[in-house]
């Protein structure tokens, strides 16, 4: 290990105690592989400040001593953007241990939680306030406040609520030279020129160090119904979409389902049943809420909306969850798909976007290219409909030699990127860029984005010490 980063460990240890910094390997391991397992990081060490002075000094130290750093929040990153280079040459900086929430602000509809608060212990407390934080994802069990807003998350509420750009009220962080930035006003007004939490929002740790979160809050939901569409095409699906946008705000998700990740759910997930009694090439979970007795209840409102659309035959069937298990059962399918498709072989997975009017188009004709161009790979796009994001992944077929994968997985995700760049879309919708897509944005991005992105970079980073080798250099 070079000196520069011995000294800094030591430096830290003799400044905050041995619970600032981890350097028992088996403790650090775990921290080393990112969540889908593609990259395998080295670290001698983990630093673990408790507060936003520990970590300034911990950054000012690394500025000195010129070490790179990689903040860390959940490791659920999909683009392995929180995993450390392989040669060992930065430390990881988990801000795990600062898992305050700060306050909770029911009258203001603000709560600031620090950046190490998991999701679901956020949606806990707010909850005991009658308030809802209207960001929810898979991993909310394990993703932080911080790492959410380094990546600027979106997950199943985007529709209505936005991403978690339009949920930060204000930032809290540390910059690369050891300054910190207050952000945690709440003003409602700030025309102080350039928006530096905005610019931190979705900045994947390579500008600072988020260490708290001002985050709105919306009224407690009173009832939910979610509904299970089967239909004809992702055309019908967005055309119900539209129609019950017209009707109501009440629509706080829908997604789409392909049939064939229909039947792999329930050919590997224990305890899934089909919600419809026929088959359909698609289907769409539809969920509406009510926040107050006076709102129509969501059941009524869903039956009201979509009886037109079953008589027209925009929608061939349809079942409303007669509970909140059913409910639940529903989402469940939704959300198993990822793990189903793992448990089927090997696949290519692309976050895109694409406006979402030519969505339904991209979908089909996607499709039908990638697996004329792959010849006996299988395409599907599930998820965000409403927000012009799939998830678009590639299966390897059931005949496919063990390294297709590693054999084809960058000439699919090139081929797919090409696909979304010519339909004027972006190639990561929600995961970020990470190490998985630097690559490929540069490859696909003009000259103006990235001149834009190094120049910000180069500004406030000018050594390259917050996360190397993620996003930009
Ligand atoms: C099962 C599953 C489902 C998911 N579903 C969705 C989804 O629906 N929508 C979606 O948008 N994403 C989804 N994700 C990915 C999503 O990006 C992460 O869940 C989450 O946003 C990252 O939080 P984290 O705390 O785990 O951050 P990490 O994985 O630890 O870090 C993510 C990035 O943020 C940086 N970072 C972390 N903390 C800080 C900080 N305090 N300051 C500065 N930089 C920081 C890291 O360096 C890294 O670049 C899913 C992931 C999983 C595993």
């Amino acid at each position: 290990m070079t000196d520069a980063r011995q000294q800094l460990i030591a430096g830290i240890r003799a400044r905050f105690g041995e619970r600032a910094v981890i350097t028992e390997a088996a403790e650090v391991e775990p921290w080393l592989t990112d969540w889908r397992g593609r990259y395998h990081g080295a670290s001698p060490a983990i630093l673990s400040p408790a507060s936003t002075e520990e970590v300034a000094a911990m950054v000012a130290m690394a500025a000195e001593l010129v070490v790179p750093l990689v903040p860390q929040g959940g490791n659920t990153s999909m683009v392995g953007g929180a995993t450390p280079p392989a040669d060992g040459s930065a430390l990881l900086l988990s801000l795990r241990r600062m898992n305050r929430i700060r306050s909770i602000d029911a009258e203001s509809n603000l709560a600031v939680a620090e950046a190490g608060v998991i999701l679901a212990n956020l949606h806990d407390a707010v909850a005991d306030a009658d308030r809802r934080f209207p960001l929810t994802l898979g991993s909310r069990g394990s993703c932080t406040i911080g790492g959410l807003t380094a990546t600027n998350a979106g997950g199943t509420q985007v529709l209505r609520f936005g991403t978690m750009r339009a949920l930060v009220a204000g930032v809290e962080a540390v910059l690369p030279d050891g300054s910190v930035h207050d952000g945690l006003g709440a003003l409602k007004k700030d025309n102080r020129g350039y928006s530096i939490d905005q610019l931190l929002v979705g900045s994947e740790g390579t500008i600072g160090i988020i260490t708290a979160v001002s985050l709105r809050l919306v009224p407690a939901i009173t009832s939910r119904a979610v509904a299970w569409l089967g239909l004809g095409g992702p055309q019908a699906a967005l055309d119900v979409l539209r129609m019950l946008e017209l009707e109501t705000n009440a629509i706080e998700g829908f997604e789409i389902v392909p049939g064939d990740s229909l039947s792999l759910v329930l050919e590997h997930i224990p305890g899934t049943r089909a919600p419809l009694g026929e088959e359909y090439p698609w289907h769409a979970l539809v969920e509406a809420t009510a926040s107050s007795a006076r709102d129509e209840p969501p059941a009524a409102l869903l039956e009201r909306l979509l009886a037109p659309a079953l008589e027209s035959g925009l929608i061939a069937d349809a079942v409303i969850g007669a509970s909140e298990a059913q409910a639940e059962a529903f989402w469940r399918i939704r959300d198993s798909i990822s793990e189903a498709e793992r448990a089927s072989g090997p696949a290519t997975q692309h976050d895109i976007s694409v406006p979402v009017a030519d969505m339904p188009r991209f979908m089909v004709e996607a499709e039908r290219e990638v697996e004329a161009a792959f010849p006996g790979a299988r395409a599907s796009a599930f998820g965000h409909l409403g927000d012009g994001n799939v998830h678009f992944h590639v299966h390897a077929g059931s005949r496919a030699a063990d390294d297709w994968y590693e054999r084809e997985a960058s000439a699919v995700t090139r081929f797919v990127d090409d696909l979304v760049a010519a339909a004027g879309g972006s190639i990561s919708a929600e995961h970020g860029i990470g190490q998985t897509k630097k690559a490929e944005l540069e490859r696909l991005s003009p000259a103006s984005r990235m001149f834009a992105l190094r120049s910000i970079k180069h500004a406030l980073d000018p050594h390259g010490l917050m996360n190397p080798g993620k996003l930009v250099d």
